[in-house]
């Protein structure tokens, strides 16, 4: 048959009028003048699922020039650019073309952070794939050949001009995209090389638009980053050359201030640092080591055999905190979860905000010591652990305090957020500890426990709902529904991609099918997962070639599992 783009505008033509399933006829392959279109998936009706779409452009016709392409980091902040692109021009030229979803080419629009995706990629041959899908139109049932012409044969390929080659882009933009995820991604090295948990350049914008609007505040609103001179050093960077800031050193180091000085924000920018950041986000320089994980309370969550005995012992009727489970975890016992699942994947270092963290948690104040005996409190609160996590486990915290003054005694560096801008004060900490002892005991008495060591069980999980076998659909950022069970991931804050969420819900199934056989622990599992999709691609995860997944980390993915409440493990 020929594929030619003559031969699609003719079918197009031909299937006019005709009942919808007529536009199956246009699956597979087509032969654009300067793109190859591939017609993966048709949709049943005009409302359900859009079509699933991808364009490949040679080398040739892209003409990227191959330096841009030439490490992963290179490519990835390209690709965030090429994404964004192709998803605002397909947002300005795609028309509304009759019913439900008619006419509407989309793509998985990135966010403010810098993912490995699929809806753009680069191969090494340097050939462009954009996936992206597209509502076939119609009116009522009725295919619209016409609509459907305008929107494959005029829309597209503007679209794909405009955004998927590189004469599209002043070679300046190109660069700095490429410059931009290459120093992230050298800061975050010498980071842990200098063994920093966190660096904050001097003129990063850390404060966001709202709750729902990632992008930074306007420059006139927003005051830029101003590191402390005791903390400040200089890191010299492959783009940007000599740049300073505060860097973060390992320890225990609080965050204090009064409220709304600034203290979650600078705190939120450090987890979100995880992740590098797109030109103009403003955080493109606040850089954090790739496994800090934030830990809040999170009451009503499950917990599967986690030994919380570190933090919660002497529970009511005898339950087990070695070997805790519960369906519905309280405020403490789920931040001790938390915490034992975080160390269990190798997290180095435990951000917390005192704003989303459970007060009996974090301390136990003389005066209530003294009114409750320990005998009584099942809780050994955080102010007792910290520095036995530190010092016995080489595990970081940064607590954001305003409240507890206690913390000071156990605090290597104390920062304090005025007006925005943070000072050292961590002489002062020590000498107001000195003078004003708080008379409370300390309450951890035994070493920190192994950590653990949980093997999920062989075919415990089960993603059958109804007559289909595997049912995972992920809901928003924040829900995967996997066979019968929906796991909520509100609590887990670095979760920054619908994307991740929809390849994590993916990952559970696949590590469940491929590694869950009784001997590999959890952590070993991840980690295997994690491999796959680094040597891989996320495709490993869902062979149709979908143009909506994102990079995730193991620490996302085990929380995911760590809350799907079907779990088993030995
Ligand atoms: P805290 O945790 O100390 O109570 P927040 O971090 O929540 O304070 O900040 C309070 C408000 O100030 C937020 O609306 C935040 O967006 C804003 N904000 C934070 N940092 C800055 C800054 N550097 N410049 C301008 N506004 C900021
Ligand atoms: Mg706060």
């Amino acid at each position: 048959m020929n594929r030619s783009f003559e031969s699609i505008k003719a079918k197009l033509q031909q299937i006019d009028g005709r009942g919808y399933k007529a536009y199956r006829e246009i699956a597979g392959r087509w032969d654009f003048p300067t793109f190859t279109l591939h017609i993966d998936h048709v949709q049943g009706d005009p409302f359900a699922a859009p079509s699933r779409v991808r364009v490949l452009i040679s080398a040739e016709v892209a003409r990227f020039e191959p330096a841009l392409y030439s490490t992963l980091s290179r490519t990835t902040g390209i690709c965030w650019l090429l994404a964004h692109r192709f998803g605002e021009e397909a947002h300005h030229r795609s028309d509304f073309r009759g019913s439900g979803k008619s006419g509407k080419i989309q793509m998985e629009a990135p966010g403010q952070e810098v993912l490995v995706q699929t809806a753009t990629l680069i191969h090494a041959d340097g050939a462009v794939e954009a996936r992206f899908t597209v509502g076939l139109p119609a009116r009522g049932r009725t295919v619209l050949g016409q609509q459907a012409a305008a929107l494959l044969l005029d829309d597209l390929p503007a679209i794909v001009s405009a955004s998927l080659l590189s004469e599209a882009y002043p070679p300046k933009q190109l660069w700095q995209h490429v410059a931009t995820n290459e120093d992230a991604d050298a800061l975050r090295t010498t980071i842990s090389q200098c063994n920093w948990i966190a660096f904050v350049a001097d003129g990063a914008i850390l404060p966001r638009r709202s709750g729902i609007d990632d992008r930074p505040l306007p420059g006139n609103e927003a005051i830029p980053f101003a590191s402390p001179d005791s903390l400040r050093q200089e890191v010299e960077l492959p783009h940007a050359g000599k740049i300073s800031g505060l860097a973060i050193p390992e320890g225990v180091i609080l965050i204090v201030g009064g409220g709304y000085h600034g203290k979650s924000t600078l705190l939120r920018a450090i987890e979100r640092g995880v992740y590098n950041h797109c030109p103009g986000d403003g955080r493109e320089l606040v850089v954090s080591q790739a496994d800090l994980v934030k830990i809040r309370a999170e009451d009503g969550r499950s917990v599967v055999g986690v030994n919380i005995s570190p933090f919660i012992n002497d529970l009511p009727l005898g339950q087990s905190t070695t070997n805790f489970s519960t369906a519905n975890a309280s405020g403490s016992t789920s931040q001790a979860a938390a915490i034992m699942e975080a160390l269990e994947v190798g997290a180095i270092g435990l951000l917390i905000d005192e704003d989303t963290a459970a007060t009996n948690f974090m301390i136990r104040d003389a005066r209530m010591q003294k009114l409750v005996p320990k005998e009584h409190e099942p809780i050994t609160p955080l102010i007792d652990r910290v520095r036995q996590l530190y010092t016995e486990r080489g595990v970081s915290s940064i607590l954001v305090i305003g409240g507890s003054g206690d913390y000071l005694d156990v605090a290597d560096t104390v920062l304090a957020m005025h007006n925005f801008a943070p000072t050292d004060v961590t002489a002062q900490a020590q000498s107001v500890a000195q003078q004003q002892p708080t008379q409370r005991q300390s309450e951890a008495v035994a070493p920190l426990p192994e950590s653990l060591n949980r093997r999920p069980i062989p075919h415990s999980i089960d993603p059958s709902r109804g007559k289909r076998a595997v049912d995972i659909k992920t809901r928003g950022l924040q829900r995967i529904q996997f066979g019968q069970e929906n796991i909520d991931l509100n609590a887990v804050e670095q979760l920054v991609a619908w994307g991740q969420t929809r390849a994590i819900g993916e990952a559970i199934w696949y590590a469940g099918q491929h590694y869950f056989d009784g001997q590999r622990t959890l952590e070993e599992v991840f980690q295997q997962v994690c491999e796959d999709v680094e040597r891989d691609g996320l495709d490993v995860l869902d062979s149709r070639k979908v143009g909506n997944l994102a990079r995730f980390r193991k620490h996302e993915l085990a929380a995911a599992l760590n809350r799907l409440r079907m779990l088993r493990v030995g």
